[in-house]
């Protein structure tokens, strides 16, 4: 018998965790800085000003914004680009993730540090697959690079919750090529599946297009939106079935912002 037959992975951002943190927009035509703030103060968004006229957003209008360009991506109205990528086409906005390069003032969710909490203390297997990028350095706006450490920085806040994770069980998979659920779907399979073969992995993550990629991966995973999980309940079932109707929506958005290099 299988010595450890539970293993816990966790998204971490709104899942372990919430915590400060800023992505910054800046819009371009003509291959120039333009009007962001009121490009963005068109999408009913706003934030405070940025290097070279960008506009940083909270992690949370940054979802909001990602949502609204997508029907601009959608039409080929706008790219969206990295900063270091050369400005080929109008209108571009250029995207800086330095701004969630380092965990900034992280504050525990107490329902799923608690599960974790103590599933250490019984020895199961504990890992994270984050959004969050992997890479050691980021070029922010201006191109200047700037350093990412965020395997480190999730390691040492999970220390202070009294929960010791090895660094390889952090993947940081926000770089790669494919999509953010794609490739925890494969962190999944790699660093959990086949890595430890358990009889049982439940996943938790606050967004469904990653619980369905990554609940696809093995018939072993169950998969918990720990949006649901307020008193550290498990509502597993209910969350799934919402999840199959909001479904096909969700797949269509996912593949037009994989298409534009968004996730
Ligand atoms: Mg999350």
């Amino acid at each position: 018998m299988n010595a450890r037959p539970i293993a816990r992975v966790f998204d971490f951002d709104d899942t372990l965790a919430s915590s400060r943190g800023f992505i910054r927009v800046l819009h371009c035509v003509g291959g120039q800085p333009a009007n962001t703030k009121k490009w963005l103060g068109d999408m009913g968004l706003s934030g405070e000003p940025g290097p070279l006229g960008s506009i940083e957003l909270s992690t949370e209008d940054y979802a909001h914004y990602a949502k609204l360009i997508q029907e601009l991506l959608e039409r080929d109205e706008i790219i969206v680009q990295k900063p270091e990528q050369k400005i080929t086409r109008f209108p571009t906005d250029v995207v800086d993730y330095s701004g969630v390069s380092r965990l900034i003032d992280p504050r525990p969710i107490a329902s799923t540090v608690n599960i974790a909490r103590e599933a250490f203390s019984r020895g199961e297997i504990l890992g994270i697959i984050t959004g969050r990028s992997g890479l050691g350095w980021v070029y922010d706006v201006t191109r200047k690079k700037v350093e990412v450490d965020n395997r480190r920085d999730i390691a040492s806040f999970m220390a202070k919750q009294g929960i010791a994770l090895s660094l390889e069980d952090i993947h940081c998979v926000g770089d790669k090529p494919g999509g953010v659920p794609y490739n925890k779907a494969e962190a999944m399979r790699i660093g959990f599946v086949e890595k430890y073969d358990p009889d049982t992995i439940i996943f938790y993550d606050d967004d469904v297009r990653n619980l369905d990629a990554v609940g696809s991966v093995d018939r072993r995973i169950r998969c918990v939106d720990s949006r649901g999980m307020t008193e550290g309940e498990d509502s597993t079932q209910d969350i799934l079935e919402k999840a199959k109707r909001r479904r096909r929506n969700i797949s269509q958005w996912s593949r037009s912002l994989q298409k534009a290099g968004i996730y």
